[in-house]
């Protein structure tokens, strides 16, 4: 009997996993019946930009966290497919930090190129996810919105794709529900003009307090209050912008804060962080975890250990991401086609827990990015997937660090080299602090006709 194979989520992790598989199809291997759900109506994950907030046409919970003027926050030249170039995608050089529709366009044009898209059920959400020991099956449950039926399908294998930065973490503060203002999670924000002219408080200290302040500044809030548990960002940050340390309590329209001293506010950003939450697998296969680089439970960072017919893609933190989840998915691939095998339990276990311990012993965030390299080469090693040069990308996430430090309203201006292609990336023809729009065709805008303007 043919294998069945069911992936949730087609966002860059799921389609990673449906790419690899059709990788080996076109040389050679059988291809499993492989059933992709996705909740919503396109692919993309993250990428796939959706207006609403709370809950979608279909009442599930929206998945989208992602805002409108997003240009990426890392360069493109650490994220980049080694299967599938930025040059192969555009025709020309683009600059190093695309906007959200340029980078979804090219996470399309490798999935349109390998024909995956009838893999996928869209509008399906997953609903329950269940192991029988006796029969070594799954059964997922799902609904499909499109169609308004139940789905109930076997499988041999599920791959949970799902994303880890769609359920908030949301945390209170004394005084909220008194607030004269509006408080909502970085998971609701949506659109930097409705905070123009507006004294702006926005509480946590990653990257999406970071990116979240920096678009608001960007459109024109007339302050910006960043407040930090432990330790501030430390960026030099524009007039309008400060930070503090921890809120203590909101009275009226005042924040207050635990050096005692105040701000008057009119909006407040939980930039809080996501939980990883899986309510449609059953609680024996949950994973739990913060969000960090060696979550436990994972052999190779995403085999199941309790049972291994059980795979999760792209749930560690991410310094590098559309090429480790390539890696991962290249990986799950042979191992799901037989072509890897796994060590005892034991094994598996004592192999986590020394990536563990190495993870536990990182310091300084370079040392991060070159383990999560590391992890990443020590996948490719095992597949057929394009090696790369993991320590030039090193290089380039350590020259990004350097360039915030320098300038954090600026380093979206700065171009380096791909290590697929050796193309140089162009400086793009605004400023990203003068660039307003961010569509991609205005971003395209003064590149040559061969640009794939034609797939917006
Ligand atoms: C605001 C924001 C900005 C970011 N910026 C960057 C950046 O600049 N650069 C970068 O590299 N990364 C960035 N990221 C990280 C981003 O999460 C990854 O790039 C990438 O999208 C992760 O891919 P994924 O497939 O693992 O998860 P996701 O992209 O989250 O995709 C998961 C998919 O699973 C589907 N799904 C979930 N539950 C179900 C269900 N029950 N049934 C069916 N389908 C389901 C969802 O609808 C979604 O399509 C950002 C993330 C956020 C939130």
């Amino acid at each position: 009997m043919t294998m069945r194979i069911a992936i949730i989520g087609a966002g860059p992790s799921g389609l990673a996993q449906l790419r690899a598989f059709q990788s080996a199809h076109t040389q050679g291997a059988a291809m499993p019946e492989v059933v992709c759900f996705e909740k919503q109506e396109d692919w993309g994950g993250m990428w796939n930009y959706t207006w609403r907030t709370g809950l979608d046409q279909h009442g599930e919970p929206v998945h989208g966290s992602m805002y409108r003027y997003l240009w990426s926050n890392g360069p493109k030249e650490c994220l980049e497919f080694a299967d599938y170039s930025f040059d192969e995608h555009f025709d020309q050089p683009i600059s190093s930090y695309p906007p959200r529709e340029v980078l979804w366009d090219y996470i399309q044009g490798r999935v349109k190129k390998a024909g995956v898209r009838d893999y996928i059920r869209f509008n399906t959400a997953v609903k329950n996810v269940s192991f029988d020991e006796s029969s070594k099956q799954f059964t997922v449950t799902a609904h499909d919105y499109a169609l308004d039926e139940n789905i109930c399908q076997q499988f041999d294998y599920v791959v949970v794709a799902s994303g880890h930065f769609s359920t908030p973490n949301v945390p209170d503060f004394a005084g909220f529900e008194r607030f004269e203002g509006r408080i909502l999670h970085a998971h609701d924000f949506r659109e930097a003009t409705e905070f123009k002219d507006k004294d702006l408080l926005i509480i946590g200290s990653s990257y999406s307090a970071e990116d979240i302040g920096s678009q608001c500044y960007k459109y024109g809030a007339r302050s910006i209050t960043s407040s930090y548990r432990t330790q501030p960002m430390g960026y030099k940050w524009p007039k309008g912008w400060e930070e503090r340390p921890q809120l203590s309590k909101v009275e009226g329209d005042m924040a207050y804060f635990i050096d005692d001293s105040s701000k008057r506010v009119d909006a407040i950003i939980l930039c809080t962080g996501y939980q990883h939450h899986f309510p449609f697998l059953e609680e024996p296969l949950r994973l739990k975890t913060d969000n960090r680089l060696w979550p436990l439970s994972l052999y190779q960072g995403v085999v199941w250990t309790d049972n291994p017919q059980l795979i999760y893609l792209g749930m560690q933190d991410q310094w590098y991401s559309f090429n480790m989840f390539d890696a991962q998915a290249w990986f799950a691939r042979d191992y799901m086609l037989g072509r890897i095998a796994l060590p005892s339990k034991a094994a598996m276990e004592a192999d986590n827990a020394s990536w563990r311990a190495r993870e536990e012993s990182l310091e300084t965030a370079e040392q991060m990015y070159q383990f999560q390299g590391s992890y990443i080469k020590h996948l490719i090693d095992q597949t057929d997937y394009p090696s790369f040069d993991i320590d030039a990308v090193n290089t380039i996430f350590l020259q990004w660090k350097t360039d915030k430090k320098q300038d954090i309203m600026g380093y979206r201006d700065k171009s380096y080299r791909s290590v697929m292609t050796g193309t140089h990336a162009v400086p793009h023809h605004t400023r990203w602090l003068k660039a307003m729009d961010d569509s991609m065709q205005e971003y395209l805008r003064e590149t040559n006709s061969k640009a794939k303007v034609a797939t917006l």
